[in-house]
Order: structure tokens, then sequence, then C-alpha cells
């Protein structure tokens, strides 16, 4: 075959291919691109006058411009408005210096330590006179305080404060918080895992507050602050001792909704705190 009839057939093949692709495409680009972005080196769809005469540069090549690639966003799961990643882990050096119970609270209340900070509504730091002198001590939120961040909000709660008028204490006067802070799912009890990674805030909110007095409702918040395996019927009546201050323990009032005969044993309980306190307080006031 000679040169001319090989470049007659080469431009008839190309001519073929040129109408297959208008064929299927049409004469306009499907993706159009910006002329600043093409390479140089790139022709784009041949336009119709070019069809008849097209110019054969080697170094060329026909191809149809695609739109820029979008990069992938790659989703993270949110646990506070912020993904996880960029929340800082709450070492003990970010609170452990805290002097004032508002401070500890703002620096622990994104606590994850545990996997209750996951399933947590609210979390449940503490409520009450920052200067009290008797603490009270619960186990956990349940879904009342859950819902709206505060000890002791729902049916057992509304008993608490009716004990405390019989001991002529008001809510106010008294703190009040719980040995967790985040809510167990469905109320169970807390895991020792748990406690122990909670149990560092307790310590430190009664270093705060300086109680002259701790009560424990009920034996799970007493095992967790004391450690002890004792029932109940062994606790009560009792004075034990968590950082050298003094604990009395007594029934959980969610407890006495659930058992009404122990709610005389606990009067006995609340009126031998109440004693307790009172000297104490007289005895810190005379020493000055
Ligand atoms: N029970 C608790 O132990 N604590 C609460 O805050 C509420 C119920």
């Amino acid at each position: 075959m000679s040169d001319e009839q090989d470049a007659s057939c080469l431009l008839d093949d190309l001519r073929s291919i040129i109408e297959d692709e208008r064929r299927l495409f049409g004469d306009t680009l499907l993706f159009e691109q910006s002329p600043e972005s093409q390479p140089a080196n790139v022709e784009r769809h041949a336009p119709p006058e070019a069809v008849n005469k097209p110019v054969i540069q080697p170094s060329r090549h026909i191809e149809y411009s695609m739109p820029p690639k979008k990069p992938v966003a790659v989703e993270e799961p949110l646990l506070f408005e912020l993904p996880v990643s960029a929340k800082p882990p709450i070492t003990t050096e970010a609170w452990g210096g805290s002097n004032t119970l508002d401070e500890l609270n703002a620096r622990i209340c994104n606590c994850t330590k545990c996997a209750l900070g996951a399933t947590r509504t609210k979390f449940v730091f503490g409520v009450g006179n920052p200067k009290a002198t008797l603490m009270l001590i619960g186990e956990a939120p349940g879904a009342d305080e859950d819902a709206q961040g505060e000890p002791f909000v729902g049916r057992a709660g509304q008993l608490l404060n009716k004990i405390l008028e019989a001991i002529h204490f008001k809510r106010s006067d008294v703190y009040i918080c719980n040995i967790l802070k985040c809510r167990p799912p469905n109320n169970r009890k807390p895991t020792p895992e748990e406690s122990e990674l909670c149990k560092p805030y307790l310590k430190k909110q009664i270093e705060i507050v300086k109680p002259k007095v701790i009560l424990c409702l009920g034996l799970t918040a007493a095992e967790n602050l004391l450690g002890t395996n004792e029932s109940m019927g062994k606790l009560r009546g009792r004075v034990m001792q968590y950082e050298g201050v003094p604990v009395m323990i007594t029934y959980h009032p969610a407890a006495l909704l659930r058992n009404p005969n122990w709610k005389r044993p606990a009067w006995e309980d609340v009126q031998a705190v109440r004693k307790l306190h009172d000297e104490l307080v007289a005895d810190s006031t005379t020493a000055g």
C-alpha cells in the first residue's frame, strides 16, 4: 500500500471514530471544563468543521474532560458536638487543681472515661451548698436525674427532701451527689470499673466542700466509698471514716419507697446523723 493510500485509510478511520463519538455524545462535551484547566496537549472534542479536516498531531490525543474529583469527607462519630478526635482527654492534671465546685464541674462535665459518657443525657455533678457541713452521697443518677442534670429529683428525691425536712435541713443547706456522675443504662448497679474511674471526682468534691459528716444513702454508696462489704444491718448506727471525714450509712430512699418497714430504722439513722453533725459543728466553732 502506498503512503497516499495509507494516509487516506487513516483519515477514513479517524472520520468514522469521530462520527461514532458525535452519535454518542453530540457536539458538546459531557462535562465542561474551563479552558485554563485543560492541559496544553489535550484537544477537546473536535468541533464539527474540523471533522472533515482533522489535523494529525502525534503528540495530541482526544480526551473528554471530567469534573475535578471532590475530596471524600470521612464521617467521624460526634459525641458532644465536636468530633471525638477534637476532644482532649480529661487528665487528672486538667481538673485536679480545681479550687471550686463550679471549676471542677466545668472541667469534668464532658468526661468519657467510661462508656456511660456516651449514653448519658446529662452529667450529674452534684447540687447544694458548696460549704455544706452535711454531704449526702447516693449511688448514681436515675432517669429523672439524667434528664435534668441534678441528683435526687425523682420520687426518691422527693422522699429525701422530706427526710431532710424532718431533721430540720433544707435541701439547699446540704450538698448532694452520687458515686457515679452518669446514669447506668436501665439503672443497673455501677460496675467496680465505673466506680473506680468516677471516684476521684467524688474525692475532689469532698476535699472542696469539707463536710463535717457524710451520709451514705444505700449499701452501694457505702461499698464504693468505704470499700466495705458488710451488710446494712452491720453498718447502720456506726460512724466510719473516709479520708478523715466521719461517715454514717442508712437506707436508700428508693429502698424505703419499696419497703416502708425500713422507714423507722432510717428515721433513727438520720436523727443520729443530725446529732453527730451538730456536735461536730459545735466543736469546730469552739475550736475557732
Ligand atoms: N438514686 C440515686 O442514688 N441517686 C440519684 O441521684 C437518684 C436516685
